[in-house]
């Protein structure tokens, strides 16, 4: 592209740079645009998608609308736009459309370019009768702003959020019986940049896939036991770690934790994996949150393997063991994970009670240990409890899966009382498991029971 670059152009696209700088402060990608008319800037705008949760906000339409506003037309005859990159086919559009005198970018977009780069918009006689372009202005910073930008996520995809800890991988090093890939995902609309990891192992098209949810305290640690068994049937497993637990990032404040986002986090999770014929597999916590998730997506779901767990509905007072729990962890908020772990297990190793402390090396990580048991549904408006009385009527009158209950006999917490409770609300659900040996983290027994689950839901033998 030529550049009879005058010195007014180039004054222009540089403050279209500094918004260009503005959008990668705030975690965007850097594009930039301001329009002028009559020589004077009458708006800016800068690349937002992730913060607007929105499509279309590009650099372009922010400033476009920023502009239109200013005028109080819609017609933005007489003006012309600055974009640091060659606008894509949906801005290019939008400029048509308000009839823009002139538009003048710094970098070609060899990907989305609709300025000459993939296609052109602007020579097509039928769409343009107004817009002049002119492309490559000051092209070289344009492009180096983007190139580093890219190359600093390549680095580190996933920077951490100010208001967030991540526990060092140093941490995490040498754990027995965990030998699976770390996989992440920040960019849920939800997570609006925490990162959240989890495990994604075996074939994506196998014909069950077990989605494998932790409570509190744990974390997909706890699954060791069973993953093997489900992997070696030729099936796929995802264990996520939820927000405030295990590899995923830590929210600095309690208060950040509700039952609300944890669900949409979830749901927002199983969709983007786009997990299919799943076996749910729920403990604790990880009941509480998902046996509310199959009623928003039924089509996904054909089975169900429940371990000592419940439904919050708020309608039901909540066991005395739960209660105790809970006034234990207000009482000692930095009880030792793994010395609870140890208690209720002795066939575990010193090294794997250790495994259950990694991922809170101090008190600043423990947000959500302190956060959980008060989050329990406890009153029949509290968050959580409303959708927990929807779930039980989707379990009771709508499940048309397999299941599978088993239930740790030596849990106090949520034990077989609580267990044959839920099992009368699940419909179709057989006479439960009952594992002597099993306290409330009925995973660290779960390898027989995973064998179970298998020739099931498989009918195999
Ligand atoms: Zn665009």
């Amino acid at each position: 592209m030529t550049r009879p670059a005058t010195s007014i152009d180039e004054r222009f696209m540089l403050l279209a740079l500094a918004q260009a700088e503005a959008a990668q402060r705030a975690g965007e990608i850097p594009v930039g645009a301001v329009v002028v008319k009559d020589g004077a800037v009458i708006a800016v705008g800068h690349n937002a998608p992730i913060q607007g949760h929105d499509p279309t906000a590009h650099a372009e339409i922010m400033a476009l609308r920023a502009a239109a506003q200013a005028l109080g037309n819609y017609r933005l005859e007489g003006c012309t736009l600055y974009v640091t990159l060659e606008p894509c086919a949906m801005c290019s559009g939008a400029m048509l459309h308000a009839r823009l005198e002139r538009v003048v970018f710094g970098a070609p977009d060899p990907k989305t370019g609709a300025a000459g780069s993939v296609v052109n918009l602007f020579t097509q006689p039928e769409l343009n009768h107004h817009t002049q372009v002119l492309g490559g202005m000051l092209e070289n910073e344009c492009a180096h702003l983007l190139r580093a930008f890219f190359k600093e996520r390549r680095v580190n995809p996933h920077p951490l959020r100010d208001d967030a800890l991540r526990t060092p991988d140093a941490a995490f090093a040498n754990l027995p019986g965990y030998p699976w890939t770390p996989k992440h995902l920040s960019d849920l609309p939800s997570l609006d940049g925490l990162r959240l990891h989890y495990l994604d192992e075996g074939p994506s098209d196998a014909p069950i896939t077990w989605l494998c949810l932790h409570g509190n305290p744990a974390w997909s640690y706890l699954y060791r036991h069973m993953i093997p068994v489900f992997l070696a049937a030729g099936h796929r497993v995802v264990a996520p770690d939820l927000i405030g637990f295990g590899k995923s990032d830590k929210p600095k404040k309690d208060g950040f934790h509700t039952f609300g986002w944890h669900r949409r986090v979830l749901l927002e999770f199983v969709e983007r994996l786009d997990l299919q014929r799943v076996a749910l597999v729920v403990q604790d916590w990880g009941g509480l949150l998902g046996l509310t998730l199959p009623m928003a997506a039924p089509e996904r779901y054909a089975y169900l393997l429940v371990m000592n767990t419940t439904l919050a509905t708020g309608d039901a007072p909540l066991s005395p063991g739960f209660l105790a729990w809970r006034e234990m962890c207000a009482k000692k908020p930095d009880f030792d994970v793994a010395r609870l772990f140890a208690r209720g297990n002795p066939q575990m190793s010193e090294a794997e009670c250790a495994a259950y402390n990694a991922p809170f090396p101090d008190a600043g990580h423990r947000a959500a240990l302190r956060a959980f048991p008060a989050m329990v549904p406890e009153q029949g408006n509290d968050d959580g409890a409303a959708i927990s009385r929807e779930a039980r009527i989707f379990w009771q009158t709508r499940w048309a899966g397999q299941s599978l209950m088993a239930i740790g006999q030596k849990d106090p917490v949520l034990g077989e009382p609580v267990m044959r409770a839920l099992a009368s609300q699940i419909r179709g659900c057989p006479a439960p498991l009952l594992l002597p040996e099993a306290g409330h983290f009925v995973q660290e027994h779960g390898a027989g029971l995973a064998r179970d689950a298998v020739t099931r839901f498989t009918g195999t033998n």
